[in-house]
């Protein structure tokens, strides 16, 4: 089977730039290993957010902020596309400070992302508790403050998922289930896959990329990072605004997030770690002890070794590329619309190579 391009990892990465070409007008057929795989994108947290992105490396900072911006028009885009709402918001966020210590450092780590921003801006503001209380009601007086920017929103990110599958099939892709590639055969503008051939390839499986990589002349060092969610009962409509570690969604459950975790492929949950993001939700809200936890789970992240996604093409073997992030929600507006166009043009953009993993080729110390 022949076609323009084959894509990787049907998760959120892959569907979004396989989407990206199929509207480019390709004919690209999207491979996805199935319900065995570890997917981050059936787990996350659903932030699309921006203002602690990017701390130390302006360009991703340069490059979140980008995707947010083309985030409403993929989102209405989708909608009229395949009738999916993926429940874009973009209030603004919050990231809320229990202390003054907590607050300070907040401060500080939001001046050097200004700082960093340079001619690109970066408007953020600290809020007293009183100012905060002004967006979200019902926070704890532990709540001594917050960072907040306009950039920030969220989604359905399961929504999302769902519609560029959909509207990628809509346009002329094909999508093929439970196929792991374990092999390819690769040469410039020429790469199969089983049973498949095209002159370009995209790898975006994720955790997966890893082991494929090398096979197309690419490196993607990404490791697991576990997080657990909670989700409450559905209450009234409380919170307007997303915070990193709680937020309400579409649904009007309330998502608790956002723990860290080096644990390997162990999909498990810890009690210690729930109870520990339980117990800072509560003192950010206390109104959130009266609800009962409905859900919990545990995914894994798809964690490049310094936090910055890895977007490269190979030298090797020219038509084949790569991209690796940790930030799949949040960047499907720059996968879409600006990392398949480079994909389909067959190269990508000069801003783009400090994503490379090439950043990583240190020679050892003597
Ligand atoms: C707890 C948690 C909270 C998060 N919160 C947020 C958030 O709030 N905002 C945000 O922007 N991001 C968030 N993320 C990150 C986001 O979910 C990921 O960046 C994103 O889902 C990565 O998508 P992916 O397509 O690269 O990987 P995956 O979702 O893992 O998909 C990879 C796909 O590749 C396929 N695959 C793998 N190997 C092969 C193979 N050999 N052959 C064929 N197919 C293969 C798999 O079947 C899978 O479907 C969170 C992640 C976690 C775990």
């Amino acid at each position: 089977m022949r076609f323009d391009a084959i894509v990787i990892g049907g998760g959120l990465v892959g569907a979004a730039i396989a989407y990206g070409l199929a509207r480019a007008g390709m004919k690209p057929a999207l491979v996805d290993e199935g319900d065995v795989a570890y997917r981050a994108s059936r787990g996350n947290f659903g932030l699309v957010w921006v203002q602690s992105k990017g701390l130390g490396f302006p360009h991703y900072q340069r490059w979140t902020r980008r995707s947010a911006e083309e985030w409403p028009g993929l989102a209405a885009e989708l909608l009229a596309r395949t009738g999916i709402v993926v429940g874009h918001e973009r209030p603004g966020g919050v990231h809320l400070c229990l202390g003054e210590a907590e607050f300070a450092e907040r401060r500080a780590r939001m001046e050097r992302m200004r700082a960093e921003a340079g001619n690109f801006g970066f408007d953020y503001r600290m809020l007293g508790h009183d100012e905060v209380a002004e967006l979200l009601p019902g926070i704890g007086p532990s709540v001594v403050g917050a960072s907040y920017t306009g950039y920030d929103g969220h989604a359905n990110s399961l929504n999302l998922l769902h519609a560029l599958h959909r509207g990628f099939v809509a346009l002329g892709g094909a999508y093929l289930p439970n196929r792991t590639v374990a092999e390819a055969a690769a040469a410039p503008h020429d790469f199969r896959v089983d049973d498949l051939a095209a002159p370009v390839v995209v790898l975006a499986a994720g955790l997966g990329n890893a082991r494929l990589a090398p096979l197309f002349g690419l490196s993607a060092p990404v490791e697991p990072q576990r997080g657990q969610i909670l989700v409450t009962e559905r209450t009234a409509r409380i919170l307007e605004m997303p915070t990193t570690t709680v937020r309400q969604t579409l649904e009007d459950g309330i998502m608790i997030g956002d723990s860290q975790e080096d644990v390997g492929f162990d999909t498990g949950q810890r009690p210690a770690v729930m109870a520990a993001m339980a117990r800072r939700a509560v003192l950010s809200f206390p109104w959130l002890a009266e609800l009962q936890v409905v859900r919990a789970w545990a995914a894994l992240r798809v964690m490049p070794p310094d936090g910055v996604p890895i977007y490269d093409r190979s030298e090797r073997f020219p038509g084949a590329f790569t991209a690796n992030c940790h930030s799949g929600v949040t960047l499907a507006g720059a996968h879409a619309n600006l990392f398949a166009p480079m994909v389909a043009a067959g190269a990508l953009d000069a801003d783009m190579t400090p994503f490379s993993a090439r950043r990583f080729d240190v020679p050892q110390a003597a």
